[in-house]
């Protein structure tokens, strides 16, 4: 009868909130523990220049080691942001990235840019700026290797705050990028006030290339006109490509190239000092 099938569902449902509440609380657990065991890694994937096709840096896109499993940062940094444990984490990650700048500068006397993902919560934590630059500085790496990914989002979450950072970073030397444009529904005027570099075109408006490019094409005309590089995130396919450079965005990564590389792989690809990457290269 229908009172039985409704408490099955209920029991069901109540089951399933038990599972899902435990899961997350023994993520949240191991996520403490997976900094102590130094769990995380850093996978590389390149960013190219568009037109010639040369490498000229990388992103830096955590992973978690665990039990023999890679973990998506898709389905741990949500949970990180919840409980505060991003902070310690993302700190982490800019070290890290810092270390391996440092590591190629001197193994291959020059090194790449990286780029790495700021969290929403992480943004808003008062330490993040004097964080970055005493990493920089102890790790001797000049700011212009890196460069700092926050999404659109983060940044409107509390606009006239991240106008401050942003300045201080600039004024640093740092890179700064805004990640995933385009998904924020804030209007694209306000970009003009913001201290960036770089507006990264999310992938989901590089996806719908080349039959819709109404999005892309409007971010690249704001680009040129604030004077901002433009980066396409997940280009997957030569026409999707063949667009991008017939559009003159100058920068671009996917699949299409390269996915995201644990470092080894990375530098065995991208980081021989071949004569093809001379000019891209920065000295120290
Ligand atoms: P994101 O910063 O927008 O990074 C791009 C994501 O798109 C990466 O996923 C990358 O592997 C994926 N991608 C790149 N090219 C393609 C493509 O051609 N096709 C498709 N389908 N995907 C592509 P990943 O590594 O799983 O990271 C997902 C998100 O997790 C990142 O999005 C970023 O928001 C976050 N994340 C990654 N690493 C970190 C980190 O160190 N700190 C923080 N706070 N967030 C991170
Ligand atoms: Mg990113
Ligand atoms: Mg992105
Ligand atoms: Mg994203």
């Amino acid at each position: 009868n229908a009172k039985a099938a409704g408490s099955n569902q209920w029991a069901f449902f109540k089951q399933q909130m038990t599972k899902w509440a435990s899961e997350r609380l023994q993520m949240e657990a191991s996520l403490h523990d997976a900094l102590k065991k130094e769990q995380f890694l850093l996978y590389f994937q390149p960013k190219l220049d568009l037109k010639s096709g040369h490498v000229i840096g990388c992103e830096a896109l955590i992973r978690w080691k665990k039990d023999g499993q890679l973990i998506s940062p898709i389905a741990f940094i949500p949970v990180a942001e919840d409980t505060g444990i991003i902070i310690p984490i993302g700190r982490w990650v800019i070290e890290q990235s810092c270390k391996v700048i440092r590591e190629w500068q001197k193994k291959y006397s020059f090194a790449l840019p990286i780029a790495v993902n700021v969290a929403s919560q992480q943004f808003a934590d008062a330490s993040l700026v004097p964080d970055i630059k005493q990493l920089a500085l102890r790790h001797q790496v000049a700011p212009e290797l890196l460069e700092i990914e926050i999404t659109e989002t983060s940044l409107m979450n509390n606009i006239n705050d991240a106008i401050i950072k942003l300045q201080h970073l600039k004024n640093a030397g740092f890179g700064i990028a805004v990640d995933d444009f385009g998904t924020g529904y804030s209007s694209l005027s306000y970009l003009r006030h913001l201290p960036i570099s770089t507006v990264k075109i999310d992938r989901a408006f590089v996806n719908d290339l080349p039959e819709d490019g109404a999005i892309a094409s409007t971010i690249l005309m704001l680009g040129q006109q604030l004077d901002l590089d433009i980066v396409a995130e997940g280009i997957e396919t030569k026409e999707q490509l063949e667009w991008l450079k017939q559009h003159n965005c100058a920068i671009g990564q996917g699949f299409y190239y390269s996915k995201p590389l644990p470092q080894a792989e990375f530098e065995a690809k991208y980081m021989q000092p071949l004569p093809h990457i001379d000019q891209h290269i920065i000295n120290v």
